[in-house]
């Protein structure tokens, strides 16, 4: 198969190689703290992709070794009949390598390093992202340097360190950490993982949908099954946009008939994407959540993972930090999952959602985050001492 980067906006095409992120054209009025104009798109042009595989654009010999993704869809029979849904499944990447979806991303990026010979990755984050890319990096021996608010949770940053990753505190928020890495970026020459910035850190994110619906088929036994609701957490718009594109590849292959409706899970302290869903019009506050893996004041995926919702009658659901400490606790008590509060955000989304969905219809909710990540918000939620 040949791949290129396009440009959902203008169509343009450029070649998948290192040094290249955005459309030259669509990202040329791009300011600081703003999202990015002109994220690039993975697409084939050429041959297809085998049937019940993940076309992807670098050749998987180059994946480094260790075991991301294929995670479990399990169904939690007791939040099934405490909520009153029979089809309600719950797909659990807190048991990736990292503890976190991230996982997926830093996965395809690491392994276009090792098809290139590039020794090095710099990227922002709010903790996952920088952990996970720590991670994979240890697994395929490249260097990895990282830009993280020193608020960021303490398990995340322990893991940049026992990774053996280079962290570097940021005196401020994720925004600035994300202006402060491209930057480190420009500079040195390094390459970027940063989130949507580097188009292979969507396109790497939609393995989780594949998995979704060949795990439905297996489990129901049914050739047809297919996801009706997903809800998804988001911050910066880049595992949605993702994940959708997973659906979107599937439909296209001619697996699938039709697309699930995608559910934005936001928290109302981080909500822009949900209020432009509505509204039609950006607005960026500070953020303040306890959800910190999703708390962004300008997504920086934005307008695609707009763009993308709005092509496929996406929508939004948005809950308060209680509602979410309250899905976590939901999530642990009655199907013995752990959680982090950006991942419990989807779980309180449906739950806060669920009224306008069929009580048959099969849903699927997206746990992202390990609780492990945060034992700060969790010991709030079940009210310790600690
Ligand atoms: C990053 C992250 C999210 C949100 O993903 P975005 O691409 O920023 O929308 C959700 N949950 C967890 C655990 C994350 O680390």
């Amino acid at each position: 198969m040949r791949w290129i980067y396009r440009c959902p906006e203008c169509g343009a095409e450029y070649a998948i190689e290192p040094g290249r992120y955005l459309c030259d054209r669509c990202s040329s009025h791009n300011a600081p703290g703003m999202p990015l104009g002109g994220v690039l798109e993975c697409a084939w042009v050429e041959g297809e992709p085998e049937p019940g595989t993940v076309p992807l654009p670098i050749d998987r010999r180059w994946l480094a070794p260790i075991p991301v993704g294929d995670t479990p869809l399990w169904a939690p029979t007791r939040l099934r009949a405490e909520l009153g849904f029979r089809n309600l499944w719950l797909k659990d990447d807190t048991c990736e390598p990292s503890g976190s979806y991230k996982d997926r991303a830093s996965h395809l990026v690491a392994g276009f390093a090792r098809e290139h010979g590039i020794g090095e990755i710099a990227l922002a984050s709010t903790g996952n992202a920088a952990s996970s890319m720590a991670c994979i990096g240890a697994a395929a021996g490249i260097k990895i340097t990282v830009f993280v608010p020193k608020t960021a949770p303490i398990a995340k940053r322990i893991q940049v360190l026992q990774y053996g990753a280079e962290l570097r505190e940021v005196d401020g928020t994720y925004d600035r950490a994300f202006d402060e890495s491209l930057d480190y970026s420009a500079k040195t020459g390094v390459l970027s993982r940063n989130t949507a910035y580097n188009p292979l850190t969507i396109e790497g994110k939609k393995t989780a949908a594949f998995e979704v619906v060949r795990d439905l088929r297996r489990a129901t036994g049914s050739a047809g099954a297919a996801p009706d609701h997903i809800f998804v957490p988001t911050g910066d718009g880049v595992i949605i946009a993702g994940v959708i594109r997973g659906f979107e590849d599937l439909v296209r292959m001619g697996e699938l008939a039709r697309m699930p409706t995608v559910w934005a899970a936001q928290a109302d302290g981080s909500s822009a994407i949900a209020r432009a869903l509505e509204t039609g019009s950006w607005e960026f506050r500070p953020s303040c959540t306890v959800a910190d893996s999703i708390a962004v004041e300008a997504p920086r995926n934005g307008y695609y993972a707009l763009a993308k919702l709005r092509r496929h009658g996406g929508r939004a659901v948005v809950v308060t930090d209680d509602e979410i400490l309250s899905a976590q606790r939901l999530g642990s008590s009655r199907a013995g999952l752990f959680a982090e509060p950006s991942s419990a955000c989807a779980l309180a989304g449906f739950v806060k959602a669920r009224s306008m969905i069929g009580a048959d219809e099969t849903v699927v909710v997206m746990l992202t985050g390990s609780g492990l990540k945060d034992v700060r918000s969790a010991a709030q939620a079940v009210g310790a001492p600690y």
